[in-house]
């Protein structure tokens, strides 16, 4: 198989069988077996007699030494084949429902798509071994039937509490029935011993509660309702269709979709909600306890090792009815998905950026054509290429232009910097805030409200510098400078990790004391702020001190009750939060995204700013934005600050044009061939090797080999190339061709971005 030579898969761990290509199924006497490896395809392997097993069936198998479990696959032709007398016999069927064939379909769909191994998507799906194992049974204990012994029994009040409890209620494990009577486990175990309490087996309990999907919702506006029953329509019929619910930030698109999440439950199907940054959204998860009364099963990094396993179980069991979660929340095994929601869709944390590099909303799409189910795209700025695909006809589009109930959208002021610049501070010399933004500050504490301020830069200063020599503190790994982070006391790469204390000298001409902090991050404003407004309170919200759903919450709390007067904060404050009494948005860096070689470098700004700028004012009391930019002129900042209903749209035609006119996505298709290797002469001397392999034909252009801006990562070399193709030319083919035509040496390290969102 040519294409195994620079494939991601090249890389397979050592195995003792050649791989077998596809099987001809039970029929020709083999079984197809998929593991969870990345291996090129799935495995032949002798049938068990019995049970016979079918395509979708978990089933554990030998390799070499090792005992996997992986999926009986569909047969399909095989190429090669192991002579049947060779094959290993495959072993035990794992107790679980098996992965329904739409499953299995999206999976070579999504490997096709990506060029990654289908054993690397199915590891997506498999993500947790441990949920294949079936839960423990639990041991419950209730009152003995008639036991003599009871008669000798020394009673205790506590003992006494005991048997009380357990006379009421059924059998219930030795910590709940030591919990209710107030005594000590060790109370319990003396009455079984001394045969007063019996110990009986109970099922596992289920971990989800049906949604009550049967509740009515809140009433909904006109402009709402209409949208909702547009949603529910679409669930009810069925069969594939991309809607985009587009309303401005505070519309209410959260309750119109919940619509159509409780249509999919009363008719008995599954239903995901992709979010980004769900761990740290518990407003969202209140809203929908509130609704529907039960909580939805939540998917995503942080969950402990037991919520994964039970988790993926109630899911694959269909215990779990509608889930919540991560892009990764995509690949569990549902059996009865009915519906997706894919809520503030145009955010670039959908693409995953290692291992398999897929975009989730790209792929939730295929995932609702594949099982001929509605998918409900949900935004305030949605993406180009969605809004691409509503003009074209391909999807439809509901929209909600007003905010609910009285809330209006705020006011959007650009504040000048170069006639306005932020003046110096005594105790901590340079400033960042403007005059006008100083003011608005003022005058918002005064009024006794919240504000916002926006900077997407974690830690103290981006950049440290030698006021001797001009020497830049450097990561030693990466083509990147070190971040100061002052309230943790260390220098960190946000590249790779590497950390360091702050050196006292500088390591290039050892002046002493001669190292500043240049530029500002959250930490360094939060100084600022606190010079400025002493009385008031200030908290941070950036990734470094909000580090898990426990302190997301903490805080947002804090921010509802009002014991937070001023929160500064990263991107992760632009998303999905409610808080009524935030009235003023403050950007302090509204040029931040701009810069640098990012084709979607103004369609992202916009997004990022008009989100943040939602923040403000989604309660009675109305909202103002202040953007400080050194350019506004530029298009983004005018679309931002215009009071035109049509803007937005306006914007996005603009941008639209400028991407035709560049032939870039979506008016052509990009992928990105990434090559690294601690070695720059062999990485070189492999880009020189494609190069000179390089397709030539109509509507395909190769840009490249370029060092890419991080040049040097993870001590790797790296370079790449972008692969250009017309839209109705698919860049799956011609890589695949590439890549087969060139032999690369092991170490290189290959990767493949199809449909690339970044370029460094
Ligand atoms: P979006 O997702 O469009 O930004 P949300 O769904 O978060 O908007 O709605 C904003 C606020 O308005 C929320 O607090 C929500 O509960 C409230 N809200 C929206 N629609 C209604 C409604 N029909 N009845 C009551 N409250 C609503
Ligand atoms: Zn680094």
């Amino acid at each position: 198989m040519p294409h195994r030579r620079a494939s991601v898969a090249r890389q397979t761990p050592g195995s003792p069988e050649p791989p077998a290509g596809t099987a001809q199924g039970p029929k020709g006497g083999r079984l197809s077996v998929l593991l969870p490896l990345p291996l090129e395809g799935p495995y032949d392997y002798a049938p068990t007699p019995e049970p016979t097993l079918v395509p979708g069936d978990l089933v554990r198998v030998p390799l070499g030494s090792r005992e996997l479990i992986g999926v009986v696959w569909d047969p399909g032709d095989s190429h090669r084949g192991v002579a049947a007398a060779r094959l290993r016999p495959a072993g035990e069927r794992v107790d679980l429902p098996g992965l329904p064939e739409v499953e299995r379909r999206f999976i070579d769909w999504v490997a096709g798509y990506t060029l990654a191994p289908p054993g690397a998507v199915l590891r997506m799906a498999l993500s947790v071994p441990a949920a294949f194992e079936p839960p423990k049974p639990v041991t419950a204990y209730r009152l003995a039937g008639d036991s003599d012994d009871t008669k000798h029994l020394r009673l205790t009040p506590a003992r006494k509490r005991v048997l009380a409890v357990a006379g009421e209620g059924p059998a219930r494990p030795a910590a709940d029935l030591a919990r209710a009577a107030g005594v000590g486990t060790s109370v319990i175990k003396g009455l079984v011993a001394a045969g007063a309490l019996e110990a009986v087996t109970l099922p596992p309990p289920a971990v989800f509660r049906p949604p009550e999907w049967q509740r009515p919702g809140p009433a909904l506006s006109t402009d709402q309702a209409a949208a909702a029953a547009e949603l529910r329509n679409k669930v009810v019929e069925g069969g594939f269709s991309v809607t985009l619910l587009d309303g401005v930030t505070g519309s209410g698109k959260t309750e119109v979709y919940f619509e159509a999440v409780a249509a999919a439950l009363a008719a008995g199907r599954q239903a995901l909600v992709l979010l980004p940054e769900i761990a740290l959204s518990a407003q969202w998860l209140e809203r929908f306890q509130r609704r529907f009364e039960a909580r939805p099963a939540v998917w995503h990094s942080d969950l402990t090792a037991v919520q994964r396993r039970r988790t993926w179980r109630a899911v694959a069991e269909g215990e779990a009815r509608i889930v919540v979660g991560a892009r990764s929340a995509l690949f569990l095994p549902y059996q009865e998905l009915g519906l997706i929601v894919v809520d503030e869709e145009h955010d670039t944390s959908f693409k995953q950026e290692d291992g398999v590099i897929y975009h989730a909303r790209d792929m939730a799409v295929v995932r609702s054509r594949l099982g001929e189910i509605p998918i409900v795209l949900v935004s305030a700025t949605p993406s180009l290429e969605t809004t691409t695909n509503v003009k074209a006809g391909r999807y439809g589009r509901l929209h909600l232009p007003e905010r609910h109930g009285s809330a209006v959208l705020p006011r959007v002021e650009l504040v000048d910097l170069r006639r306005d610049p932020p003046p110096r501070l005594e105790g901590t010399g340079q400033g960042w805030l403007s005059t006008a933004l100083r003011r608005a500050l003022a005058e918002t504490f005064e009024a006794d409200e919240q504000a916002l301020l926006f900077l997407n830069r974690r830690g103290f200063a981006p950049l440290t510098l030698c006021r001797a020599c001009g020497h830049r503190l450097q990561c030693p790994n990466c083509t990147a400078w070190l971040v100061e982070h002052r309230l943790a006391g260390r220098l960190e790469c946000h590249h790779c990790g590497h950390r360091k204390m702050p050196p006292g000298h500088c390591p290039e001409c050892h002046a002493e004391g001669s190292l500043a902090a240049c530029g500002p991050g959250v930490e360094r404003l939060a100084e600022e702020v606190r010079e400025l407004f002493q009385d008031q309170r200030t908290a941070i919200m950036s990734s470094d001190s909000i580090t898990g759903p426990a302190a997301a919450e903490a805080l947002v709390r804090a921010v509802h009750q009002r014991e937070i007067d001023l929160l500064i904060g990263t991107q992760i404050v632009a998303k999905g939060h409610h808080f009524p009494w935030l009235t003023l948005v403050g950007v302090v860096d509204g040029d931040l995204g701009l810069s640098g070689g990012d084709l979607r470098a103004a369609e992202r700004t916009y997004q990022l700013l008009h989100q943040v700028a939602g923040r403000a004012g989604r309660a009675e009391r109305p909202g103002r934005v202040l953007i400080q930019t050194y350019e506004p002129e530029h298009p983004v900042m005018q679309a931002l600050a215009s009071n035109a209903p049509d803007a937005r749209d306006r914007f996005l035609e603009t941008e639209a044009e400028v991407r035709r006119r560049a032939a870039m996505p979506p008016f052509a298709r990009l992928a990105a061939v990434i090559l690294s290797d601690p070695d720059q002469r062999r990485v070189d001397e492999a880009c020189r090797r494609l190069a000179r392999a390089r397709p030539r034909r109509d509507g395909v252009e190769i840009l490249g080999p370029a060092a890419a801006p991080l040049a040097v990562l993870r001590g790797r070399h790296r370079r790449r190339f972008l692969l250009r193709t017309r839209r109705d030319i698919a860049p799956q083919a011609v890589l695949r061709q590439w890549l087969a035509a060139v032999e690369l040496p092991r170490q290189v390290r290959l990767q493949i971005d199809v449909d690339p969102y970044s370029f460094l």
